[in-house]
């Protein structure tokens, strides 16, 4: 049977996507086969589909994230008809991704979906919103807890931004967005945010140290933004750095380390623990509200995934893209 999938090529000056039929033994190795109903855009996707080496052999079925049910397992871990979500790996880089109505990949790649979520809600969450979360715990363990004082969320309207405030306005921390776009301050302040700031105060040179304004921070932007938010870090906080939306620079000098004793968590989702996965995923069970997640998502189909992809890029996206694999 033929499965609709949005295939990436090489082209003599960058790359192209186009949407088309491929076969079962296209999809590449695995002991799983994955009825695909729901994927999203990330990002990182948009750095994919704009040829920004992020695919690593082609043609590739970009899409780093998936949903859907298990259609045949030779793997133990699962059997036909468990619902599965599946974010990073090899997905999109070396290995064929979500942009296509079925998957075919390791089982060790796949989590089970509880049954708390849709699959539809699975990407509306995404990498992007497994990310916020692995942020959460890299906070937690760093010791923030609500009481000690504001946190920060960078790149507030996009996709991490967006489900890191959803998070922690529900674990009851104050939260303060940081965004360049004035006009998403409502859809911020619903989703929890309590304070709304110009990102254009962090995104300039600044000075090594500042004065204490964060207990923590969940930064996606990178660059100046970062350097200038560790520099304004309270004694003993923390900040988890995840992202390079400004830029992949880190312009700033080790005084909050060895004055204020702050602490910068790294954040990987691509190639996470499974057992920290499976972590994040009960704790997003436990913590997100579905009825706020609704209002942070777009729905669109295969074809609409390239000028999607494009527009992540210019930072044109608000929250989380969903894309429906049986339209
Ligand atoms: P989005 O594009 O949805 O969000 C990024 C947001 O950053 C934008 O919406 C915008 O928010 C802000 N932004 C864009 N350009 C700039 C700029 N030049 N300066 C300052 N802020 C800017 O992307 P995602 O949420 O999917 O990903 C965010 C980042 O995190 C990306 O860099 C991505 O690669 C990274 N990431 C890393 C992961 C990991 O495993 N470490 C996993 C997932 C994402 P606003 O308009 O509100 O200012």
């Amino acid at each position: 049977m033929a499965i609709r999938a949005l295939v990436t090529g090489k082209t003599s000056n960058g790359v192209s996507t186009s949407l088309t039929d491929v076969g079962i033994a296209d999809l590449g190795e695995g002991d799983v086969t994955v009825a695909i109903e729901w994927s999203t855009v990330n990002y990182k996707d948009g750095l994919a589909l704009s040829g920004g080496r992020i695919i690593q052999s082609f043609p590739m079925i970009g899409g780093i994230d998936f949903a859907g049910v298990v259609e045949a397992s030779d793997n133990p871990l699962f059997k036909a008809g468990d619902r599965v979500v599946a974010n990073g790996w090899g997905l999109s880089q070396t290995h064929n991704g979500g942009y296509a109505q079925k998957a075919r990949v390791p089982g060790e790649w796949l989590i089970p979906l509880a049954e708390a979520f849709t699959t539809r809600q699975a990407m509306a969450i995404g990498t992007a919103g497994y990310t916020a979360m692995l942020c959460i715990l890299a906070l937690e363990h760093g010791g923030l807890t609500p009481g000690k004082g504001d946190v920060l969320v960078t790149g507030a309207s996009g996709g991490v931004g967006s489900i890191a405030i959803l998070l922690l306005s529900a674990l009851g921390y104050r939260v303060v967005a940081s965004t360049g776009r004035a006009s998403e301050a409502d859809y911020l302040h619903q989703l929890g945010a309590a304070e709304i700031i110009d990102r254009a105060l962090l995104s300039a040179p600044g000075r090594p140290i500042a004065a204490e304004r964060w207990a923590g921070a969940i930064d996606s932007v990178g660059s100046h933004t970062l350097a200038n938010i560790l520099a304004q870090t309270k004694y003993r906080g923390v900040v988890a750095a995840c992202g390079l939306a400004q830029g992949m620079d880190l312009p700033a000098s080790v005084a909050p380390f060895i004055l204020r004793n702050v602490t910068l968590a790294g954040i990987d989702s691509v190639n996470a623990p499974r057992e920290l996965r499976i972590q994040a995923w009960a704790r997003l069970v436990r913590d997100l509200k579905p009825d706020k997640l609704a209002s942070t998502v777009s729905e669109i189909t295969l074809a609409d995934v390239p000028r999607a992809a494009a527009d992540i890029l210019k930072g044109q996206l608000r929250g989380r893209t969903v894309v429906n694999l049986n339209a």
